[in-house]
């Protein structure tokens, strides 16, 4: 059989190629001279696997794509409090070149306008690096994101550089401010070289994949940024990724995103996929009229609204049954799915609404897929609280879903791989927990 994928973003990208609206770019000669027509279309899964339709090898300057990812790199080369003293996050519902700043701070509103984004790229490399180390640390960045190495298109560059009046203009209003502290030029230089990088839409595809999968690029397997960085990037891409039309993009496509004058746009679904189109003719806000036509497809077809409210996960309590063991009798909760706040809920519930009179309680991870932090949290309060009512609490655990089964204050647990290895032992005879946390291994 073939993928069925391929075919539907064929069939989307022949369905928009109709719409001729929109303008190429022109403030440059080298963007008005692109290919109106071409159009591409790719979906990048979160483990890898590229599906695309139309121009997606077709190299193009990535522009305004790249500020997403450059927030990404002074987060993390920078940390939180000396970008965010720098830069804020409140969509600005302006064009992305307004010359405007926050009243009082001169902060400029958020990193996706050039404002912002000019003041992101110095702190890259902490503030540190001199101007061409910088620019050299954001190209390799955003290799990283796309898993290939990136090179700079040195026409569209010089062009940019001639004609960066207005990013000239912010620059220097932004060194008034004292947001800048160094060459307001040499800055500029290096943002421009950052819009002017060389990227397809594959690369962009796998650049917000490396974001919907927390960080780690899905090809290389490489970490590029920290998961608290791109929980931040996803926010404010989708609070001001498309500047004056997001709240249009909010409620009618709910991805987060953001687009370049080149022609390309990119959303990442968190856990999901990463999506990059390319077409480079123009709306009046500066994005791609295909490319918001197809996500707008993309999401009303396949329900990739980030609100899309889910089916209410399966139950997390699969069974919950007093097993006879002739060693005394168990009292055995199984567990399924992924786990988080809710579920976590549903198992404390179940605990509580009917509290096991056995001895010996079995929480029984077997068929659990993933647990996060506070369901982990929630499951260790749950065997403390059972094991101070006297309670000797066993977690069955055979892929260490739990790492660190320590549930503090007076409370204890065993984790064991199978359940038999509790049901064939009597009561208080399992042994303790050892000091890596798990139990002393059967013989
Ligand atoms: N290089 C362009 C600029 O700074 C990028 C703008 C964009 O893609 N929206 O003006």
């Amino acid at each position: 059989m073939q993928s069925m994928i391929p075919d539907y973003l064929d069939q989307v990208l022949h369905d928009v190629a109709s719409n001729t609206s929109g303008e190429l770019a022109d403030y440059i000669p080298e963007l008005a001279v692109a290919e109106p027509e071409r159009s591409g279309a790719v979906f990048a899964t979160v483990d890898g696997r590229v599906y695309g339709a139309g121009d997606i090898d077709t190299e193009f300057t990535i522009q305004s794509i790249s500020k997403p990812f450059a927030y990404a790199l002074a987060l993390d080369d920078s940390g939180f409090d000396t970008v965010l003293a720098k830069v804020g996050v409140e969509p600005s519902g302006e064009a992305f070149n307004e010359i405007s700043l926050e009243r009082g701070t001169g902060r400029p509103r958020n990193p996706m306008i050039n404002a912002g984004a000019i003041t992101t790229h110095a702190l890259v490399g902490a503030g540190l690096l001199p101007p061409d180390e910088r620019v050299d640390r954001v190209v390799r960045g955003l290799s990283a994101f796309a898993g290939r190495p990136l090179t700079v298109d040195a026409a569209v560059c010089a062009s940019e550089m001639d004609n960066a009046h207005r990013n000239l203009a912010i620059a220097h209003m932004l060194r008034s401010y004292g947001i800048l502290d160094e060459d307001p030029r040499a800055v500029v230089d290096g943002y421009v070289k950052q819009c002017s990088v060389l990227v397809t839409a594959r690369d962009l595809a796998m650049m917000a994949a490396t974001l919907a999968n927390r960080g780690i690029n899905p090809l290389t397997g490489d970490r590029v940024v920290a998961d608290s960085v791109v929980r931040q990037v996803l926010s404010v891409m989708a609070t001001c990724g498309m500047y004056d039309a997001a709240g249009d993009w909010a409620t009618q496509v709910g991805i987060p995103a953001k687009s370049g004058v080149a022609g390309g746009l990119i959303g990442a679904l968190p856990g999901q996929i990463g999506i990059a189109t390319f077409s480079p003719r123009l709306d009046s806000h500066g994005n791609s009229v295909r490319g918001v036509a197809l996500f707008e497809r993309f999401s009303s077809d396949m329900g990739l609204h980030v609100m899309e409210v889910p089916a209410a996960a399966r139950a997390v309590v699969s069974s919950n049954h007093v097993r006879e063991a002739g060693t005394g009798a168990l009292r055995v909760i199984q567990l399924q799915g992924g786990i988080r706040f809710a579920g976590a809920e549903r198992i404390v519930r179940e605990v509580v609404d009917d509290t096991p009179v056995e001895s010996r309680v079995v929480l029984d991870l077997t068929r659990v897929s993933s647990i996060d932090d506070v369901a982990r949290r929630m499951l260790l309060e749950i065997a403390r609280r059972l094991t101070l009512d006297g309670s000797e609490v066993y977690l069955v655990d055979p892929e260490a879903m739990v790492p660190d089964p320590d549930p503090g204050d007076g409370g204890r647990i065993t984790v064991v791989d199978d359940l038999e290895q509790v049901a064939s032992r009597p009561h208080g005879t399992l042994g303790t927990l050892g000091s890596d946390g798990r139990p002393p291994t059967e013989t």
